[in-house]
């Protein structure tokens, strides 16, 4: 079904395009805006196309362009189509040729030092900078000249004054005075086209009807329109997206934590969590609505750009770990024990031996089935053993990446903490003795074969109701605390279950050594 104000293009005929510069990791900015493209093309039956904007050779790389294709795959964002600026430099030459010889654009040999001062100078006038027109009219006699003295040049288009108007799907009317702007930089030679030139030619080459990308190409559109006219190209329709902020407000960057798609994922984010966190960034279904969980399906049923907003979407870390935890707890235990396997391996606490020759990528891609070692004293750790730990934490994982740090005691030979930690409230430090003590005791009693978590529960309970009788918190806590070494965890029961008699028994010892040497 085609939105209201789409009548005009047929199913089929939608066509969008994330057109990302290989210059840096896949941001977050620019996956919302494919995630926004791929769910306007897919609502629409139309298609979504991948653009690699690498003219810029000296910022560009094949690693971040890696990393960009890697993320998008992993997010679910497939693409019908893909190209690569960088293999389309005859198409743009065509255009750029074009355009000199119909005088719409020029060769200009202004040197950077002449450019700055006069920009200065404007400046100092209160003038918004701009380009004079110094070579807008040069004879054939000394562009040829200065071409064979091979000087340096870059090609400008000659801009026509006028007001350029664009209805935006997003914000509404826009209207620009190109008068202010001067003739812009096209090209820094006929093979070497920039980015606006190269935009305008591709969205028309490839087609492109819906242009839907970050606000902070408002500016940008102006030039792309003047050019699309001068090339008799028709207009691609605009939907500028909303910026997104940091908690602060200001736009969201680096000096707010982790930015793009590939760190996330390291954090230990899912896919599928940061689809429905992402889509929530500039958009919403409606003021009613209080559904917050959406897949990308249901996602591509609901979207439509009418529903974005113009206001900056600020990024909640606390809804995106909400997400998570809710994403992550769709997983069986067993999936999501496969998906910590690389954070407890990185952080050391066990090892893994492969058995073939391959090392696997540190993220992804490790075969749950094998045996694990303790990385503290060698000893074997079964797959098994990892999903009952996980198991007890289930509801308490929100990202991955904080696995290590919930379940580390586990692992560890010897836990340390401040003896403080084990006083329950108001607890006196003989109070706290005499409470592990208790639990020693009654720990004691029960047969390896019993050490289950409900015969734990049920021996410690009923010593807490005589000991204790107004508050179990005085055996549980202090116990708890000498098991962990945490303010908080899993109940005493499920971790001395894991833990195994022997080495509940040895970090009570543990704890009450720590008080008696104090
Ligand atoms: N290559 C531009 C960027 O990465 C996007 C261009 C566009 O969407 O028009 O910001």
């Amino acid at each position: 079904m085609l939105a209201e104000n789409l009548k005009f293009i047929k199913p089929g005929e939608v066509r969008t395009r994330i057109a990302p510069s290989p210059t840096g990791s896949l941001h977050l900015g620019t996956a919302r805006a494919a995630l926004f493209n791929y769910l306007f093309a897919k609502k629409n039956e139309g298609f979504f196309v991948l653009r690699i904007e690498d003219t810029d050779k000296e910022r560009s790389s094949l690693e971040f362009e890696k990393d960009i294709l890697e993320s998008l795959k992993w997010l679910g964002l497939g693409w019908d189509e893909f190209y690569r600026q960088s293999e389309r430099i005859d198409i743009y030459k065509k255009y750029i040729e074009k355009l000199l010889e119909e005088n719409k654009s020029y060769y200009c040999f202004c040197s950077e030092e002449e450019l700055a001062s006069q920009k200065q100078y404007q400046m100092s006038q209160g003038i918004a900078p701009h380009y004079t027109g110094k070579c807008a009219n040069l004879s054939i006699k000394t562009i040829e000249e200065n071409l064979n003295q091979n000087k340096p040049k870059v090609i400008r288009f000659r801009t026509i004054e006028k007001k350029i108007t664009f209805n935006d799907l997003v914000r509404g009317k826009i209207e620009f005075d190109t008068g202010l702007m001067g003739d812009i930089v096209i090209a820094k030679n006929i093979d070497r086209p920039l980015y606006n030139l190269a935009v305008a030619v591709d969205d028309f080459e490839m087609k492109i009807s819906h242009v839907i990308r970050g606000e902070d190409h408002i500016s940008n559109t102006p030039k792309q329109i003047l050019l699309q006219e001068a090339l008799g190209f028709p207009k691609p329709l605009y939907a500028h997206l909303p910026l997104i902020l940091g908690p602060d407000r200001a736009k969201l960057s680096k000096r707010h934590g982790a930015t793009s798609v590939s760190d996330l994922k390291q954090e230990g984010y899912l896919p599928e969590a940061l689809i429905n966190f992402m889509a929530f960034l500039g958009w919403n279904p409606g003021e009613k609505e209080e559904r917050e969980i959406y897949s990308l399906a249901s996602l591509i049923k609901e979207f439509s750009l009418e529903k974005v907003q113009k206001q900056g979407a600020v990024f909640n870390i606390k809804k995106l770990n909400f997400l998570n935890g809710f994403y992550l707890r769709q997983k069986p235990i067993e999936k999501i024990t496969e998906l910590s396997l690389p954070y407890l391996i990185e952080s050391g606490l066990i090892e893994v031996e492969f058995t073939t020759q391959q090392i696997p990528p540190a993220y992804g891609g490790i075969e749950p089935k094998q045996i694990y070692k303790s990385s503290q004293n060698g000893k074997e750790i079964s797959f098994e053993y990892l999903k009952r730990i996980i198991s007890i934490y289930y509801e308490r994982i929100k990202i991955l990446s904080e696995v290590p740090e919930l379940v580390d005691f586990f692992f560890k030979q010897e836990i340390t903490y401040e003896k403080d930690l084990l006083k329950w409230k108001e607890m006196t430090e003989e109070e706290v003795k005499h409470s592990l003590e208790k639990s020693k005791k009654v720990l004691s009693e029960i047969k390896d074969k019993e050490w289950t978590k409900e015969n734990l529960e049920k021996s410690l309970l009923k010593e807490a109701e005589q000991t204790f009788p107004n508050n179990r918190g005085e055996l549980l806590w202090p116990l708890r605390v000498a098991l962990t070494g945490k303010e908080a965890s899993a109940s005493p029961f499920e971790v001395a279950e894991l833990l195994t008699k022997e080495k509940t028994l040895k970090r009570i010892e543990q704890a009450q050594n720590l008080l008696e040497n104090a």
